[in-house]
């Protein structure tokens, strides 16, 4: 067995790196560190935490363009899409910074003589945060800036398809000054060390961002053992365009959200449901937006890159050939981008099909490609049935020029987030999350880091 992984250029195929190919035994020697540096960390003053994590966010910053270069090879996605990454992520590390500040603990006003009730938040422990390859660094920094200000020391396990920039954001912990042990990153294969860094004695709590199928294998594991979890799984987002819709607000934010990172989000708008008086107009928008958008390489000035891998790249492909054969009609893209610019990498259009319904795979499972399916309703009773109509409740997306008629969808959807009339990427100081197999529990905001603390009451009698 190889010791190591190689790391691949998806546009190219070309091995960038490789990284070490962790076994069990390195799993035990990370969390060890981890504890060993929990003892101290937890004691650290929160307004020295914070200094060192506004640090981080200064160096991240610093570092960026050589960032979002590595990001942008081991990715493929376009360098600006990488910086935005990167900038964000900085951003959230000050968030949090900031918000770790304003942790608090509450007496209840018993008015008992002698007698009182302190309720105080200890971190949880130790925290192993398994992440997937499309947003990287955001992905991370998203359970690494909480569990950090709470006091918990991080053991990251980043996705085998893009480790390099998780290892150069650790060097960069430390040139902040972090601890030895507070921060750890662990390359290798989920299905070769996952198992033991679930069950690990020292393991106090797992943040996961992936696929549904793997989420479920680790909250097994971790119930088995106690173990707190932050499940952020896959989605199925359904997008409601009502008759009255603005659709010059809303073409532009459909195309840019099923799309985006060449659909490899887990909120990107997967299906949409138009009124059948507005659906053939906002069909021929919505295929001239896609047509508009370029695929190719990073640094070629594109809007969109290749997919990561065979596996996801088969998705697109597969959904396709299924929405084809149930009657699905193909309005632009459909196969496989072709030439010297893409024969070498993993390169799908923006894709549209029509006359979707819920026999096909594309408007019922994740995607994680740039294939968009689309139907016609005829009332919004059908249109709340048919977005619901999912195991998935991550996201949903809502367009109409009645307020009233959209607030009311959007408490209809079932869903951890839902936009009206334009879509914002998500802002920090709120929750984001799924509900149903989306998810389970909350990121970001003061949410995301009360997630990574446990209350202790403390009975007082003087
Ligand atoms: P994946 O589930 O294949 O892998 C995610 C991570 O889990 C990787 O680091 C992998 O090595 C690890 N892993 C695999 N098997 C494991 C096991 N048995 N135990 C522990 N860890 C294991 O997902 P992916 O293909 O990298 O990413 C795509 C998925 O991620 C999509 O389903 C997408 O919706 C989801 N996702 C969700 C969110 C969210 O916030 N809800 C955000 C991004 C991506």
């Amino acid at each position: 067995m190889e010791n190591w992984i190689r790391v691949t250029n998806p546009c190219t195929g070309e091995i960038i790196d490789t990284v070490p190919r962790s076994t069990p035994d390195d799993v035990h020697a990370a969390l060890e560190a981890a504890g060993s540096a929990f003892r101290h960390w937890r004691k650290q003053p929160v307004a020295e935490r914070a200094r060192l994590q506004h640090e981080a966010a200064r160096l991240l910053r610093g570092q960026a363009t050589e960032l979002a270069h590595l990001l942008a090879r081991e990715l493929g996605r376009p360098l600006s899409g990488c910086l935005t990454e990167l900038s964000r992520s900085a951003d959230l590390l000050d968030f949090y910074a900031e918000e770790g500040l304003r942790l608090k603990g509450e007496i209840p006003q018993h008015n008992l003589p002698g007698e009182k009730a302190l309720v105080v938040r200890e971190p949880v422990g130790v925290v192993v945060a398994i992440t997937s390859f499309n947003y990287p660094i955001t992905l991370l920094i998203m359970k690494l800036g909480a569990a950090l200000m709470a006091g918990c020391p991080v053991v990251a396990k980043p996705s085998e398809d893009t480790p390099l920039t998780t290892l150069k954001l650790a060097e960069l912990f430390g040139q902040a000054g972090y601890p030895a042990g507070v921060f750890n990153v662990l390359t290798g294969y989920g299905h070769e060390i996952g198992h033991a860094l679930v069950e690990h004695p020292i393991t106090a709590k797992i943040a996961f961002t992936g696929g549904t199928g793997t989420g479920k294998r680790i909250g097994e594991v971790a119930a088995r053992h106690n173990k707190r979890v932050t499940l952020e799984l896959g989605g199925q987002s359904p997008a409601l365009v009502c008759a009255d819709a603005d659709l010059s607000v809303a073409v532009p934010a459909l195309v840019r959200h099923a799309f985006a990172n060449t659909g490899q989000f887990c909120y990107r708008v997967n299906r949409i449901y138009a009124h059948e008086s507005i659906y053939e107009t906002l069909l021929d928008k919505l295929v001239a937006g896609a047509e508009a958008l370029r695929v190719g390489h990073p640094l070629s000035g594109a809007d969109l890159g290749p997919l990561i891998n065979d596996k996801i790249y088969r998705n697109s492909e597969q959904q396709v050939a299924d929405a084809l054969g149930k009657g699905g009609v193909l309005k632009t893209g459909g196969s496989r981008l072709t030439g010297p610019d893409y024969d070498r990498g993993w390169f799908f259009p923006p894709t549209i099909l029509a006359n979707g319904d819920h026999s096909m795979q594309i408007m019922t499972e994740e995607t994680f490609g740039p294939v968009l399916g689309v139907m016609p309703f005829r009332t919004l009773d059908e249109a709340v049935e048919l977005a619901n109509d999912s195991v998935y409740g991550l996201a949903g997306y809502v367009f109409s020029g009645n307020l009233g008629t959209a607030l009311h969808l959007a408490e209809s959807l079932e869903a951890g987030s839902v936009w009206i009339n334009n879509i914002h990427r998500s802002y920090h100081d709120v929750p984001f999350g799924g509900v149903k197999q989306s998810g389970i529990g909350r990121e970001k905001g003061r949410y995301g880091i009360e997630a990574y603390t446990e209350l202790k009451t403390i009975y007082l009698t003087y």
